[in-house]
């Protein structure tokens, strides 16, 4: 009970974020983070009061994938100061759902980008935790529409690059970039065919050193690769650069790749349908969660479910009839 009457005013909360208050944001966050309904609540006012306003500022979302140790972490820091460098404030998200396990694998330890981490133009958040991938991918967006209202323009999502949280990310993102290791197939990197399809960036990484005609090689069969694909809705062919994070390397030409593609894709109006299209899908999405919540936190559904569940394990009933019956009382009952 002491929490609730400690709970910020969702509109003053709001000014803060919009005032640059990094307190402010990060407590915001951590309110869209929590289970706790009084938090949700509060988390969801915050969004429609900021959201009431829109952003002064065009925004860019990116998602960020890679196999581990292929250099995701170094280049978000040498791309993100870069980014810094030309007027941009840049926040930072993951999507990890194998975060709750591991204690946080992705952006859990900060000294992985030192820089970045602590300059005033940047915000870094790690991955948050939750049972599902929906419900963690949930919540990064939910992080992306409040980190944009605190002004930073252009939002980083990473993740590991091995399973499913790129879709998430790709959900709820602009630009697609994969990173890649020179003198490996997809095969070995552990990248799925589905994850270079999404791809409209390939960055072949470490390209320094020996590794420099291994990247090159690498390069071309990419380009090959993302060749031989379907067109993307988009119009957009995918690129495919190489360079080096550590030695800031191919960093301005993947930034001239990524306006390529936003001029691109702002002028033939599918940076903006794109967006729509996320949105409803996250509307679905939520609605989908509420229902779902709905149903099974219901004392009669329960009960109901219960009973015929017996029934069904038993060969009694149909599990259609027994899921109907289920539905009925669920219709029948006011929620
Ligand atoms: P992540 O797991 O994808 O985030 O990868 P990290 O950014 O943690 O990098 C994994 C390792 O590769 C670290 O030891 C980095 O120093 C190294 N690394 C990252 N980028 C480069 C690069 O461009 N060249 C070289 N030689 N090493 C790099």
């Amino acid at each position: 009970m002491s929490n609730r009457r400690t709970l910020p005013d969702p509109g003053q909360l709001a000014n803060a974020i919009r005032t640059g208050d990094r307190v402010a944001l990060g407590r915001a966050i951590t309110f869209t983070e929590s289970a706790r309904p009084e938090h949700q609540a509060l988390s969801r006012a915050v969004i429609s009061e900021l959201l009431s306003t829109p952003a002064s500022r065009q925004t860019l979302r990116i998602a960020i994938t890679g196999a581990p140790g292929a250099g995701k972490s170094t280049l978000i820091e040498a791309f993100g100061l870069y980014l810094i460098e030309q007027g941009h404030r840049v926040a930072v998200l993951a999507i990890d759902p194998s975060s709750q396990v591991s204690g946080g694998s992705i952006l859990g330890d900060k000294t992985r980008m030192e820089q970045l981490s602590i300059h005033d133009s940047a915000f870094i958040r790690p991955s948050p935790s939750g049972d599902s991938l929906g419900g963690v991918a949930r919540k990064t967006r939910e992080s992306t529409l409040l980190v944009e209202a605190a002004g930073y323009d252009i939002v980083l999502v990473e993740t590991v690059g091995v399973g499913q949280s790129e879709t998430a990310a790709h959900s709820m993102t602009d630009l697609f970039l994969l990173l890649l290791l020179p003198g490996a197939g997809d095969e070995l990197q552990g990248i799925k065919r589905g994850i270079v399809e999404m791809a409209d960036l390939l960055f072949v990484n470490k390209a320094d050193g020996e590794r420099g005609a291994l990247a090159q090689e690498a390069r071309r069969h990419y380009a090959n690769a993302t060749h031989l694909l379907p067109s993307k809705p988009s119009g957009w062919a995918p690129r495919v650069l190489t360079g080096s994070a550590i030695e800031h390397q191919g960093i301005s030409e993947l930034w001239s790749g990524i306006q390529a593609f936003v001029q691109l894709t702002r002028s033939n109006g599918y940076f903006e349908q794109n967006r729509q299209q996320q949105a409803a899908y996250w509307l679905k999405e939520a609605l989908q969660d509420g229902l779902y919540q709905l149903f099974y936190t219901h004392d009669a559904v329960r009960q109901s479910l219960n009973a015929v569940e017996k029934e069904v394990l038993a060969g009694r009933m149909s599990p259609f009839a027994a899921a109907e019956q289920v539905l009925e009382v669920f219709r029948g009952s006011s929620v």
